[in-house]
């Protein structure tokens, strides 16, 4: 069936992670991650038009489960997600999530998806965009440090996007990083696996901390950075769970995705809350400034946020008249005459 006569019979289109798993590998994951990125780029530079609120999120012991919602006025979307950084010992994904786009105009879901996958590659693809406004020139070498189930989709985002072509790896699981370079093989980088993170961050031009951990870690020391670096944090993304220590924030000019959000999550939340920071969406459209010297230490304070998610949404959307790799849900109650839903229930009686 296809996609619009989906949507005609009411049926909801529906990806699965299998059906996911397909599509980025009938388009090509290095396809996907450009692709994705330039839905975020278009999307970040209407953000005005967006209803933008700090996703909402129930904290337990061990983890957190967040509904993230947003709007352009045409098109809603949310995603579910949690965080359970025990889960990987346990033989879980630390991250899982799922999501809806919706019509506004009718308030009926056009798709339904898997987003653990697709969280993975959206937020690689905007680590990526947000790199190639604020990284050096001419960056070649990336350290990645946290190997697990994020590493690889960065790893690929900023080959693809920036031109990485190094990459310095470290987890404090050798496993891990064996992983992660043995998924990467063949695909044009030069990996070192490195004992420390130390070793890592040696001649990167980029650092991206995406490991798992419900503490404030201190990933990061002041004296691994260097001037002229770019971080890249993913992995703080909660209250109570950063990367960074707090003497890196305040010799970096910081860069966000939504402050109300980031402030409460991200790496900021060590520091004052008039603390300047700069929007990134705002160096993207041009009224604000991305790196500016060579010496200076820019920070990519990510904490993931709902705009991301639309754009990936959409991008996903975009893909199935072609790929054809989704199901259809009967998740819309349909009855010939609106108001007879109980009828539609007598009728199915009478039928059965
Ligand atoms: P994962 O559990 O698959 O991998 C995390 C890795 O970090 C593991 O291999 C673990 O051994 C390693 N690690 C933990 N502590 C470490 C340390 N001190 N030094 C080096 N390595 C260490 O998790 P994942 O799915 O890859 O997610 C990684 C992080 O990214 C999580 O904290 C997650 O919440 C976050 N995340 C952020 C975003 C965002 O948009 N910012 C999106 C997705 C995930």
């Amino acid at each position: 069936m296809s996609f619009d006569s989906a949507q005609t019979l009411n049926l909801v289109p529906f990806v699965s992670v299998d059906d996911m798993m397909n599509i980025v590998l009938d388009i090509g994951v290095e396809t996907v991650l450009a692709g994705i990125a330039g839905y975020i780029e278009t999307d970040f530079a209407r953000w005005e038009l967006f209803d933008k609120t700090p996703r909402i999120a129930a904290h337990s012991p061990d983890g957190v489960i967040e509904l993230m919602p947003t709007s352009d006025g045409t098109e809603y979307a949310f995603k579910y997600v949690n965080g359970h950084p025990k889960n990987m010992k346990e033989g879980l994904q630390t991250v899982t999530a799922f999501g809806v786009l919706a019509d506004v105009n009718s308030g009926y879901p056009v798709l339904i998806s898997e987003m653990t996958i697709l969280t993975a590659l959206r937020t690689a693809a905007m680590s990526a965009v947000a790199a190639r406004h604020l990284a050096p020139a001419g960056s070649q070498t990336m350290a990645i440090i946290g190997n697990g189930a994020q590493s690889e989709f960065q790893a690929l985002a900023f080959g693809t996007i920036l031109g990485i072509r190094t990459l310095r790896l470290y987890d404090i699981d050798p496993v891990a990083t064996r992983k992660c370079a043995t998924n990467l093989a063949g695909r044009g980088f030069e990996i070192v696996q490195c004992a420390s993170a130390e070793e890592a961050v040696e001649g990167a031009d980029i650092i991206t901390t995406v490991t798992a951990d419900k503490q404030c870690a201190t990933i990061l020391t002041d004296n691994m950075v260097g001037s002229g670096v770019h971080i890249n944090a993913i992995g703080g993304d909660c209250p109570g769970k950063t990367e960074l220590h707090r003497d890196i924030l305040l010799r970096s000019d910081i860069f966000v995705e939504f402050p109300p959000q980031t402030r409460i999550e991200g790496e900021i939340q060590q520091l004052d809350p008039d603390h300047p920071v700069t929007e990134l969406w705002e160096v993207i459209t041009g009224s604000a400034s991305g790196r500016t010297s060579a010496r200076q230490v820019t920070l990519f304070d990510s904490v993931g946020f709902a705009i991301e998610d639309f754009s990936a949404l959409r991008y996903l959307r975009d893909q199935l008249e072609r790929t054809g790799r989704f199901q259809t849900l009967d998740m819309i109650a349909d009855p010939d005459e609106p108001r007879d839903l109980f009828g539609m229930i007598l009728r199915a009686g009478a039928e059965r």
